[in-house]
């Protein structure tokens, strides 16, 4: 290859694959600097009109700050030769194997797509949902703005214990007030003003000093106006049990929890341990849960419940073209490079959530795209990459427009976003979301 610029798809424009462009543009001597790759253009693509992945769809409404994050993804893509083909699916508008012979490499970072859920009976019922879901439900998913997701002003289950399970929680408890000045989509805050839960009730399977959700997040939780947080002292372990460190602190304040009054909130939510899910109750509709206590000797109760959400884990699927470890629901790799049958697939790279699983928070992204622009680096450099089809940057873009003719650039994202961030100042909000992708193309073409 001589005397052009390296040419690399990014296929999802989450943390992953925007730390993975920031690592691959900005090689130099910026904040991601990796070795060196010579000029690089890369086109970074998005199923969705709108940019940002998870930090869009998966970060609580109430969590303004960590969504200023999105400012270090904004100066990313303002970097020479750094392009947005949102609203185009791989997989769909373009086949894996196409897109490999358009460019020099591409680097998969399309995360974790659906939710676990528990194989119990009536888990298919109306009202059971994957906590994936109603995350995407209330920030606004255009694939789930219609999802029917139904407190009824009853009990919600939440099944889990880590801190997407907290942040459904809290969101789902959130007085009308609070969730007045956040990012929260139009239909969802619509049904929460309507009908919240009046409790929330979040089940871990273990004793709280294995919970996996972590001390600020409870803290936080604490810190909502109008929500009692409730801890059954029966579930707490013999004071004799120690734990060091994040465990001690989160024990400490569930214990204190536990013995704290009541403080007569309209809304609680309630932190139950050592309880499995063994049945979801209902007729056409969920209407209860039974819970085993998993201790020795514990037996089974069954809590009414307007909706119950599994909050076990998100899940990733593969595409077709590439290899999937269908048992850790990641594209195989090593050191970032996908591999299959032992060996590297030549120009494949993964990261983020489809490379490591679904663990980990934003900032995890950046030293695991580092690691996969690495190794890319390293092949480009040795002349492993296969170059010999490597489309020019029109040319994609012509073969692109013909299947997904309503392709949006960055220019057309920041259009959508100067409609969200005003009609969302205009109410004291930091954005009111378009969840509806026509709509969104409609701004974008403007
Ligand atoms: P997670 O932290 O792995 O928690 C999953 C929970 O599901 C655990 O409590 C686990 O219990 C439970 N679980 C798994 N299988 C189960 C089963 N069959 N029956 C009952 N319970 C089961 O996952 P997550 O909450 O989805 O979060 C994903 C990642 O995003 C985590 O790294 C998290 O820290 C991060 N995140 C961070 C924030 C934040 O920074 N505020 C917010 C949201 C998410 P066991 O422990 O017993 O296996």
């Amino acid at each position: 290859m001589s005397g052009r610029a390296w040419r690399i798809a990014v296929v999802g424009s989450g943390p992953s694959g925007m730390y993975a462009t920031g690592h691959l543009v900005d090689h130099y001597d910026g904040p991601y600097a990796t070795p060196s790759l010579g000029p690089v253009e890369v086109d970074v693509y998005d199923r969705l009109p709108t940019p940002w992945g998870l930090v869009r769809g998966g970060v609580a409404p109430d969590h303004a700050a960590k969504k200023r994050v999105t400012r270090v993804f904004d100066t990313i893509s303002t970097y020479p030769g750094v392009r947005f083909l949102g609203n185009v699916e791989i997989g769909r508008d373009v086949a894996v194997d196409e897109l490999a012979g358009w460019y020099d490499a591409v680097v998969y970072a399309y995360g974790a797509r659906t939710g676990r859920t528990l194989d119990v009976p009536g888990a298919d019922l109306p009202g059971v949902h994957t906590a994936h879901d109603v995350v995407a439900w209330y920030n606004g998913r255009p694939e789930h703005a219609g999802d029917d997701v139904r407190p009824a002003g009853g009990r919600v289950v939440v099944v889990g214990n880590g801190n997407v399970a907290l942040d459904v929680a809290r969101v789902l408890a959130l007085p009308p007030d609070a969730l007045a000045v956040t990012d929260v989509a139009a239909h969802a805050e619509t049904v929460l003003r309507a009908s919240a839960p009046g409790e929330v009730v979040v089940v871990g399977r273990r004793g709280p000093e294995h919970a996996a959700f972590g001390v600020d997040e409870l803290e936080e939780l604490l810190g909502v106006d109008g929500v009692d947080v409730v801890v059954d002292p029966d579930d707490l372990p013999e004071p004799a049990v120690e734990l060091r460190g994040t465990a001690a602190r989160r024990l400490d304040l569930l214990r204190e929890l536990a013995h704290r009054p009541r403080g007569g909130q309209p809304r609680r939510v309630v932190l139950r341990f050592h309880r499995s899910p063994t049945e979801i109750v209902g007729d056409g509709r969920v209407t209860g849960v039974r819970l085993r206590d998993d201790r020795a000797g514990g037996g089974v109760e069954e809590l009414d419940a307007a909706a119950v959400v599994m909050a076990i884990g998100y899940r990733a699927a593969g595409l077709p073209g590439l290899p999937f470890d269908g048992e850790r629901h990641v594209l195989p790799s090593d050191a970032g490079r996908v591999v299959s049958g032992g060996g590297a697939v030549p120009g494949a790279y993964a990261t983020g959530w489809i490379k490591r699983g679904p663990t980990g928070i934003i900032g995890t992204n950046k030293a695991c795209a580092r690691e996969t622009v690495t190794s890319l680096a390293a092949d480009a450099v040795a002349g492993r990459l296969p170059t010999a089809g490597t489309l020019d940057a029109a040319e994609v873009l012509r073969r692109v427009t013909a299947r997904a003719p309503d392709v949006v650039s960055w220019r057309g994202w920041r259009a959508i976003d100067l409609v969200e961030t005003s009609r969302g100042w205009a109410q004291g909000r930091p954005r009111r979301k378009v969840v509806d992708v026509a709509e969104m193309v409609e701004h974008a073409r403007r």
